[in-house]
């Protein structure tokens, strides 16, 4: 029977040999963790799933040693039954043909009774590689990969590749595409964006996993580097200062006393919403940045243009609304993925 981890949560699964990067990958991403520092990560450390508060839900398997498809005793449904990605970490700076002959068996394995599994190819550890030869690596990697597979009869297998290193943003950007193929609104979650950028007249807008700073979905201007790591660095800085301060839940009677009667009604008509002191503006030199909180694991994140401050209750009004709106998306999503589960 499926666990109740699923439900509504988009589920991964990194695998990969030993020494590939998978515990590398997961403690920068989810734990924050300066990568030079994962030169002295334990090999074997696991990911806490459940202390984990993201929008993902994340394990991690290693290898070799744990999955023998010949084996009996294999419970192929325990571990591939409800996951959406499956990310496969090769080492490129490594020798990878056995981990491109594991990775085809797999494949071979899983693909004829869950081929819903978006397989995604991390070509890992690119950082100290030129461009040519990536590229190189890249091609000879899918290569071997489809000439395999389709050896036994699978033609166009539905696989993506991804360049990564944890030392720039390629692994954060790599999640993003991995995770949007995960999301069924995702179209009406980028609308919203769009028209939130539209009628604020922002320059971007960004709805962030909070513990992870992936990108869950962006309007429909290009992103950028430079704009995603300002705004995933801001996303941190409120992540320390909430740290500090406190982020939800606080108790009721406090909220009550600073944001009950007559309180509520003063913000009400000011900026036409009570949860104004959640919408916080930063300086980007000139651009004000500006944040609200969407759930306790999203978060919105925008650039303004300059000289928006004396918009800001305008602004806040409608982020509000399209806050609003993503929560409705947000909460459908959540339903049909419950029934889905109990199928
Ligand atoms: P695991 O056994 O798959 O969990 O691999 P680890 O996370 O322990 O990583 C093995 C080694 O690879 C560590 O020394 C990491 O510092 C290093 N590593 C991980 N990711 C990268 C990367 O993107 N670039 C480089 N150059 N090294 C990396």
């Amino acid at each position: 029977a499926p666990g109740p981890a699923a439900k509504g949560k988009p589920r991964l699964l990194l695998m990969g040999q030993r020494r590939s990067g998978k515990s590398s990958i997961s403690s920068v991403v989810f734990n924050k963790m300066p990568p030079n520092e994962t030169l002295f990560l334990e090999s074997t450390a696991r990911v806490q799933k459940e202390a984990m508060r993201s929008f993902m839900d994340f394990q991690v398997w290693d290898f070799p040693g744990q999955l023998d498809f010949f084996d009996p005793n294999f419970d192929q449904d325990a571990v591939f039954g409800e996951i959406g990605a499956l990310i496969w970490v090769i080492d490129a700076q490594d020798e990878y043909l056995d981990a491109i002959n594991r990775l085809n068996m797999t494949i071979l394995n899983i693909q004829p009774a869950y081929s819903n599994i978006n397989i995604e190819v991390f070509i890992h550890k690119v950082d100290g590689l030129s461009e040519d030869y990536k590229l190189d690596i890249q091609r000879d990697i899918m290569q071997r990969i489809q000439d395999e597979l389709s050896d036994h009869g699978f033609e166009n297998a539905p696989i993506n590749f991804h360049l990564t290193s944890i030392y720039n943003h390629s692994i954060f950007e790599a999640f993003s595409k991995v995770i949007q193929k995960l999301i069924p609104h995702l179209p009406t979650l980028e609308a919203l964006l769009n028209d939130l950028c539209r009628s604020c007249r922002f320059e971007k807008a960004y709805l962030f996993d909070i513990v992870s700073k992936i990108y869950v979905a962006t309007d429909s201007s290009p992103v950028d580097m430079p704009s995603y790591e300002i705004c995933s660095d801001y996303i941190d800085v409120i992540v320390d200062v909430s740290e500090i301060f406190g982020w939800a839940p606080r108790p009721e009677d406090y909220v009550k006393a600073l944001e009950g009667p007559p309180w509520n009604k003063k913000l009400e008509d000011q900026t036409g919403c009570g949860a104004a002191e959640s919408c916080i503006v930063l300086t980007d030199q000139k651009r004000p940045i500006m944040l609200r909180e969407v759930n306790t694991y999203l978060v919105l994140v925008a650039i303004m243009k300059e000289g928006s401050y004396e918009k800001m209750p305008l602004v806040t009004m409608n982020v509000e609304t399209v806050v609003k709106g993503l929560l409705e998306v947000l909460e459908i999503t959540k339903q049909r993925n419950g029934v889905e589960d109990g199928r």
